[in-house]
């Protein structure tokens, strides 16, 4: 008999919760990954860094693997087709794995969670990706937060009584499947390698500690750069807080925003296509095509608001003051519907989460969670006098700034702004 772990958005084999209950029952355990071909088909891009550092994380876990004689067991196709195939090979006792709160994830493991049942076999889910999921924290009513600050009094209250110890993962022979299964490599998996550097999964410290005054300057490298390894949990969640804790209360504060918007989502999975405030769903966008493309370009002949979609182009990274930027001119300068601007951050950005960036999007449409009201309305260029202000991150983005070559602004600011403030009131009035 044998256990399986099935990994998703947790390629790490230390501090794993659902890898540690799968080691408990005395048998050994199969390491598995899917490489879903629901998602993967949905790609725009066949180069896409975020499948290839998927690729080369398995790669580091499967040698890790090998030197205790066990590897990753890599497969590539339909989960459910996977898994029948893998019932008929193996002797399962049970499938072990940790929780995602996206809707697609819910029913795909609720899919395989009765065809497992079905065959007598175990499907046990944890928590791991956050420090408290969907109903841990709740209001005085028992309800679930809308706002995020009474969110995270409450959240900070509950983790002084602990939460952020390890699961330990034991690395010993006979708690893995002994067997040297085959890793596809990428092209058999049908994709090709990107010429985008991933950074490191380190804590530089020294960034963190002052993080409160330079997290906001873009031209700065003023923070953690841990997206991509909190969205693929090749760092845990866990040790993240923890060291936040000793390390600055200001970047403890952005991972509980990452728990407040995954737990939204759990709660509102309406967020996935619609506005929080459904009001907002009235909103007669504008929606014109040519300006969306000369956002997405960069060429809007705003420089702050071309040097993020220039530098999202060119990385696949943005920074959060510049993402609030480009998200609310898209939003309110240029009237598009802010699923569009949510579209195109989920197929660049390497550390795209779909609850942090649906609750980012609607925060910047005044649609979301927060009391953000819709009139606040960003103005590109005092937010450039006081974030950028030698423009050091323009000029490095948008070289041609300040020649003739750079475009003139697509829409007039007073304009566009008197524009979406007579939108917005006019139709959540009515
Ligand atoms: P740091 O600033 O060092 O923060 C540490 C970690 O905290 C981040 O890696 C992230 O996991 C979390 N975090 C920080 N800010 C937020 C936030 N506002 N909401 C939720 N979690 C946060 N973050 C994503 O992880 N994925 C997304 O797809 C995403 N899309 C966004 C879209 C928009 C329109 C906006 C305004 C913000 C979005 N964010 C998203 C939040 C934030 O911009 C990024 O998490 C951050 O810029 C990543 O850089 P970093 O790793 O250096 O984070």
């Amino acid at each position: 008999k044998v256990n399986i772990f099935w990994f998703r958005r947790d390629l790490r084999l230390f501090d794993n919760t659902g890898l540690h209950y799968a080691q408990q029952d005395g048998i050994p355990v199969i390491p598995l990954f899917i490489f879903d071909t629901n998602i993967l088909n949905d790609l725009p891009n066949k180069q896409d860094a975020r499948v290839e550092f998927i690729h080369s994380e398995l790669k580091d876990m499967n040698e890790k693997l090998n030197k205790i004689g066990s590897s990753m067991l890599v497969k590539h196709g339909k989960p459910d087709e996977v898994y029948r195939a893998l019932i008929d090979e193996f002797d399962i006792n049970a499938v072990y794995t940790n929780r995602d709160y996206e809707q697609y994830a819910k029913d795909r493991d609720e899919d395989i969670s009765n065809i497992c049942e079905h065959h007598g076999i175990g499907f046990y889910d944890f928590k791991d990706h956050v420090i408290f999921e969907k109903e841990e924290v709740l209001n005085g009513s028992n309800e679930p937060y809308k706002v995020f600050t009474p969110y995270k009094n409450k959240w900070l209250e509950k983790l002084a009584s602990g939460f952020i110890h390890p699961y330990k993962v034991k690395m010993d022979k006979e708690y893995f499947y002994q067997n040297k299964f085959k890793l596809p490599a990428l092209g058999e998996i049908g994709f090709e390698e990107t010429e985008i550097d991933i950074p490191k999964k380190k804590y530089k410290e020294d960034i963190i500690e002052t993080y409160d005054k330079t997290r906001n300057f873009p031209a700065k490298n003023g923070t953690s750069r841990l997206g991509i390894h909190l969205r693929f949990g090749t760092i845990s969640i866990r040790e993240a807080v923890s060291r936040a804790q000793n390390l600055n209360d200001t970047w403890l504060n952005e991972l509980i925003w990452r728990d407040f918007y995954s737990m939204i989502l759990a709660n509102f999975p309406h967020v996935e296509n619609g506005s929080f405030k459904k009001e907002y769903d009235n909103i007669p966008w504008n929606n014109n095509e040519e300006q969306f493309k000369k956002w997405c370009e960069g060429k809007t002949g705003y420089p702050i608001v071309d040097a993020g979609m220039r530098e999202l182009n060119n990385t696949g990274y943005m920074h959060n003051r510049v993402r609030m930027i480009v998200a609310s001119f898209l939003t309110k300068h240029l009237l598009i519907d802010w699923r569009w601007g949510e579209a195109y951050f989920a197929e660049k950005l390497l550390d795209y989460e779909l609850a942090s960036n649906n609750g980012g999007w609607q925060w910047a449409a005044g649609s979301g969670t927060d009391a953000q009201p819709y009139f606040r309305i960003f103005n590109p260029y005092s937010q450039t006098d006081k974030f950028d202000k030698d423009k050091k991150y323009i000029k490095k983005w948008v070289p041609e700034f300040g020649t003739d070559k750079y475009p003139e602004p697509i829409v007039d600011h007073k304009e566009a702004r008197e524009r979406a403030l007579d939108t917005y009131k006019s139709t959540l009035k009515s």
